[in-house]
């Protein structure tokens, strides 16, 4: 057996961002989630090649200070955690502090910076491992980031990735999600020079589902609210003669972050049970509201899975919400509601 060795940093930083840097549309992900916790009110996000040749976000953010710079592209570094104990009192989409030390590891990473109250900002690289000293930069307020030639150091990855197309396809999912748990937020997406998406701040969530999914699914939406309290379910469901045949129409946010829940899909299916036909899958935008610490959404890497302390409830308030309001539309037949 050979002799026990502590990794060196340079991989440990790759293994890190295997966890968490699949494809470009990983990286958009944290990148709008950074932009996000830096309170912007407009994301504006540029492709080339699918995300491959070219990441680039833009945001009207807080800023980062320029002694911090190189800070935020270190492993472990956040400005969002000081103690244990904020772990489970999560506030902001990050808090691992590895997305950019991740993405630094597997592209080539430019970092641009100015903070509202400064004159004028610092920029920062960081192209294999090897990092530039901060020098200034003349941008406008906020943070922009370039990531270039993703993988380009570790061929294996490079060799997984789909077709422009697909990887495009997936950046298109992220923004969507984003999106919808954002409603006030203005976003863009540009591919190869091209815009894909202009989402103005001032469309709301049906205008959101009505770019997204069409206007046919908008109209076919009834509101949710089961009403104020610290557990909330808010959102829409859409009438089941709007039914799709698959579930990709199904969207959970928890806490304003998008998840993935098969309890709460299962919630959403059975309180249509009756209504559609089998293979056939209702459309939902759930929002659930729950005290910050009541809901644990450090279990997976890139935090798509979250653990709520009252699974059972949860589960309650979405099926009895839902279930109430197609009653209310006189959807299903009164004498077939248990009591
Ligand atoms: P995390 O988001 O978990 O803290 P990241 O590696 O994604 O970790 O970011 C590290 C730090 O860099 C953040 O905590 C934040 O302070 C800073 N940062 C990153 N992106 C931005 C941004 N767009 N605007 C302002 N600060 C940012
Ligand atoms: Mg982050």
């Amino acid at each position: 057996m050979p002799r026990i060795r502590q990794l060196p940093p340079d991989v440990v930083t790759k293994i890190a961002a295997g966890e968490v840097i699949e494809r470009p549309a990983s990286v958009v992900k944290e990148l709008l989630e950074n932009s996000i916790d830096a309170g912007a009110t407009r994301i504006d996000i540029d492709l080339d090649a699918g995300g491959t040749e070219l990441i680039r976000v833009v945001d009207d953010g807080c800023g980062i200070e320029p002694d911090d710079l190189l800070l935020a592209l270190a492993q472990h570094a956040t400005s969002k955690l000081t103690t244990a104990d904020d772990l489970f009192q999560i506030g902001t989409m990050g808090f691992r502090g590895e997305a950019l030390a991740s993405i630094a590891g597997v592209g080539q990473v430019t970092l641009q910076s100015r903070t509202h109250a400064a004159a004028s900002g610092c920029e920062v690289r960081c192209d294999g491992g090897a990092f530039t000293p901060a020098k200034p930069w003349n941008g406008a307020p906020g943070t922009r980031i370039e990531v270039r030639h993703l993988f380009y150091n570790v061929p294996v990855r490079k060799k997984f990735l789909k077709s422009v197309a697909t990887e495009l396809g997936h950046v298109c999912e992220i923004v969507t999600r984003l999106a919808l748990a954002n409603p006030a937020l203005h976003i863009t997406l540009r591919h190869n020079g091209r815009l894909v998406y202009d989402i103005p701040g001032s469309a709301g969530l049906l205008d959101r589902v009505a770019l997204f999914f069409t206007g046919e699914v908008r109209d076919a939406l009834y509101e949710l609210d089961s009403g104020p309290g610290p557990l909330r379910l808010t959102g829409y469901i859409a009438d089941p003669k709007c039914d799709r045949g698959n579930a990709k129409l199904q969207y959970l946010f928890v806490n304003g972050r998008w998840f993935r829940d098969r309890s709460l899909a299962h919630a959403l299916q059975e309180s249509f049970r009756g209504l559609l036909m089998s293979g056939r899958y209702a459309i939902g935008f759930l929002y659930v509201t729950v005290p910050p610490d009541k809901v644990d959404v450090n279990v997976h890497p890139t935090k798509s899975e979250v653990r709520f302390q009252e699974n059972s409830l949860v589960y309650s308030l979405v099926r009895g919400t839902i279930k109430h309001r197609l009653l209310k539309e006189n959807l299903i037949p009164q004498l077939s509601v248990p009591r």
